[in-house]
């Protein structure tokens, strides 16, 4: 893969180290249950003069290997490229690019990936931010990954201020779990509570019960956090912290997007190779997480954050759990 990875960029005549990719800058040291942070390369990215003093908004991406994550923030990237634009979708034929998606291709490390280019917006009430997106995953494959796995997702949870949950409804759980654990290291140190999570529900096919989109993840959201008294008591606790952790909790219900893109080796992104359900759920869904007037910026104690203080978060919070 890295080989074809060279031998295209060769053929572009691009230089790799430049073109803007992923760049890993926590990585969980599976054998070692050890979480390493590059310092060097954070700071390279978010101390540019450009961007260090601007406030940050942080827009992350958690799940699971395999989950769409890559393909979800290319589209992101999009957004982000083509936000003048009417139509920023992209063309029928065009290839997605970005954070590698490719079933197969990528290595799968446990950890946070940040994109290489910070974006800078303007804000409708004039101020200038920052934004950084953020992809953040984790295997599930045994006890001790699971571990390591909320280890990484709490270091998101606590340094974005939009985390996007990405999840099957039937693991959905799971990442109410993680941010427990999160929760428990901010009690640590204390802070406020997290700013927003949604929960976005991949290949959802119940559309009759619970439309696509936001208000039908709403509703369906309320359904699952309802405390009911026949619960299994953990389950109950996690149900009623949940909104206790966040200021904001959303919910997105997002249609299958065809089986090209679920098992065709060959797609490459292509927009007709999508289904049009699919493709009307994310044109509602990336606006909302990243146009202008919607940007949240990172808050920590109720102070807003700039990259260059987000520098220092990352380098705080690493340390309580390597201690
Ligand atoms: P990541 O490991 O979470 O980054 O997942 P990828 O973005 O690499 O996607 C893994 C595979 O799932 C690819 O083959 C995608 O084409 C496919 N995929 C992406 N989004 C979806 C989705 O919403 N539903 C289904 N069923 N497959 C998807
Ligand atoms: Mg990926």
């Amino acid at each position: 893969c890295d080989f074809q990875k060279t031998n295209d960029s060769l053929l572009k005549h691009e230089p790799l180290v430049d073109s803007p990719r992923p760049i890993q800058i926590v990585l969980a040291d599976e054998d070692n249950h050890k979480f390493e942070l590059d310092t060097e390369a954070l700071e390279k990215l978010l101390l540019q003069e450009e961007v260090r003093d601007l406030n940050v908004v942080v827009v992350s991406v958690a799940g699971a290997f395999r989950k769409g994550k890559s393909f979800l923030l290319d589209f992101m990237l999009r957004y982000m490229h083509n936000q003048q634009a009417d139509w920023w979708l992209g063309e029928d034929d065009e290839p997605l690019t970005g954070f590698s998606w490719r079933g197969g291709c990528e290595r799968e490390t446990t950890g946070i990936q940040v994109w290489s280019k910070v974006f800078v917006v303007d804000k409708p009430d004039g101020s200038k931010v920052a934004v950084l997106l953020v992809d953040t995953q984790g295997a599930f494959d045994s006890q001790s990954t699971i571990k390591d796995c909320a280890t990484v997702f709490a270091l998101s949870t606590m340094t974005s201020s939009v985390q996007v949950s990405l999840c099957r409804w039937s693991d959905w759980v799971f990442s109410c779990l993680f941010t427990e654990y999160g929760r428990l290291a901010l009690e640590e140190i204390y802070l406020k509570p997290f700013q927003s999570l949604m929960f976005l529900i991949r290949d959802w096919s119940y559309p009759y019960e619970h439309n696509y989109g936001l208000e039908g993840g709403k509703r369906f959201l309320e359904k699952r956090l309802e405390v009911k008294q026949n619960q299994h008591e953990e389950l109950q606790t996690v149900r009623k912290h949940i909104h206790s952790c966040f200021s904001n909790i959303g919910c997105f219900l997002l249609p299958h997007p065809g089986l090209k893109v679920a098992t065709n080796p060959m797609f490459d992104g292509r927009l007709k190779d999508i289904d049009g359900d699919f493709k009307e759920a994310l044109g509602n869904l990336v606006p909302l997480l990243l146009a202008p007037e919607n940007l949240v910026e990172k808050e920590i104690g109720g102070a807003k954050v700039t990259c260059r203080d987000l520098v220092e978060y990352f380098k705080a919070y690493i340390k309580i759990y390597q201690g």
